[in-house]
C-alpha cells in the first residue's frame, strides 16, 4: 500500500471540503461503505426533576476511503461538521481517537460521576 490517498471529495486530507462548526467524539456502531454511524452520550439538565439525564445521540458521518481500513465498529473516533454531504450526513470522520474502549475484559472504569443512580428509575 504505497498509495495512501483517496480521491474522496469529502476527505479532510485529500479532498477539498471545508470543516467548520462542531466536532464530536463517539463510538462507531455501524459501518457502511463510505459512511459510519457513531453514538455518544450527552448529559443535559432536566429542570423539572432538578437532575441530569443522559441521552444518546447518533450521528452519521462520511468515511473517506483512506480511513475505511483503520476504522471499525467499536472504535472511538472524532468527527467534524462540514457542509451537508447528503440528506443525513453533515459530518466527516477526521481522526481515530483510540481502539475499542474495553470489551469486557480488564477493568474498564469510566467516570460516571454518580449518574448511574438516575438510570434505574425511568
Ligand atoms: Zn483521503
Amino acid at each position: 500500500m504505497e498509495k495512501n490517498e483517496c480521491n474522496d471529495f469529502a476527505c479532510h486530507k485529500h479532498g477539498n471540503i471545508s470543516l467548520r462548526g462542531r466536532s464530536f467524539k463517539g463510538t462507531v456502531i455501524k459501518k457502511f461503505p463510505k459512511r459510519v454511524v457513531i453514538e455518544f452520550e450527552r448529559t443535559f439538565y432536566v429542570k423539572k426533576y432538578e437532575r441530569y439525564a443522559k441521552k444518546k445521540t447518533k450521528l452519521h458521518a462520511r468515511l473517506p476511503d483512506c480511513m475505511s481500513k483503520e476504522i471499525d465498529i467499536g472504535d472511538y473516533i472524532e468527527i467534524k461538521e462540514c457542509r451537508p454531504i447528503s440528506k443525513i450526513i453533515h459530518f466527516v470522520v477526521v481522526d481515530k481517537v483510540s481502539k475499542e474502549k474495553g470489551d469486557g475484559k480488564g477493568k474498564v472504569k469510566e467516570k460516571e460521576d454518580g449518574e448511574g443512580k438516575l438510570g434505574g428509575d425511568e
